[in-house]
């Protein structure tokens, strides 16, 4: 998925006010960015695969995505959290949000989302294998997340609406081109831009904190 993450952090927010909107959309995306770390490293490998919808494979990308890594990267997540904050609420919502990535990257997926590192198993119910399912089910979580999140906070003024919206507009106008758009013509370039474009989304959310106010203190 790609909004269904970005909606697991508005969600949280309408949670857990507390807890700053970057810091769960770091936690939703983590395994997409550690995954292109790991693409740039070596470690992990994704092939193009035009004849799916969802136009790359997974070849091997158990570090980043599986169950048990997810764990591992959503506890050391969390602590380092709960390690500076001391608030006991948000680090399980920060651990939650990370698991919750192979949560939805299962719905949409083709089978290629592993347990553990080393175990053959593969699962994925491959949502992303019909546009208008995927439409219904990740945009209907996406407008919800953003009507949940708008219902919590509320601009600073006119340029931070502007803020807000813009970037909801690209970014959902980005997923769609990712479902329904042409495969990517230079595969070997995703893990640079990906991660370009997953690190600067989580810099919006972080900065979404200041553009919209919350009606409690973010922690
Ligand atoms: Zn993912």
């Amino acid at each position: 998925m790609l909004v269904g993450h970005f909606a697991i952090s508005l969600l949280g927010k309408r949670i857990e006010p507390k807890v700053s909107v970057g810091t769960l959309m770091l936690a939703a995306m983590l395994p997409d960015v550690l995954s292109c770390l790991f693409l740039i490293g070596g470690l992990e490998e994704i092939r193009l695969n035009s004849g799916s919808t969802f136009k790359l494979e997974a070849v091997e990308i158990a570090y980043s995505h599986s169950l048990l890594t997810g764990a591992v990267w959503g506890g050391l997540l969390a602590s380092s959290y709960f390690w500076r904050r001391s608030y006991k609420r948000g680090a399980w919502l920060v651990l939650a949000a990370v698991l919750s990535h192979w949560v939805l990257d299962v719905v949409s997926h083709t089978p290629d989302m592993p347990l553990a590192p080393g175990i053959q198993a593969r699962l994925g119910l491959g949502l992303w294998n019909s546009i208008p399912a995927t439409l219904v089910i990740e945009g209907g979580l996406w407008i919800l997340s953003i009507a949940a999140y708008v219902s919590v906070t509320r601009a600073r003024s006119r340029a931070s609406l502007a803020l807000f919206w813009l970037p909801i507009a690209f970014l959902t106008l980005a997923w769609y081109g990712n479902i329904a758009g042409p495969p990517p013509s230079d595969p070997s370039s995703i893990r640079f831009t990906s991660l370009i474009f997953f690190l600067l989304t989580v810099a919006w959310a972080y900065w979404l904190d200041r553009l919209r106010l919350c009606k409690e203190r973010t922690v």
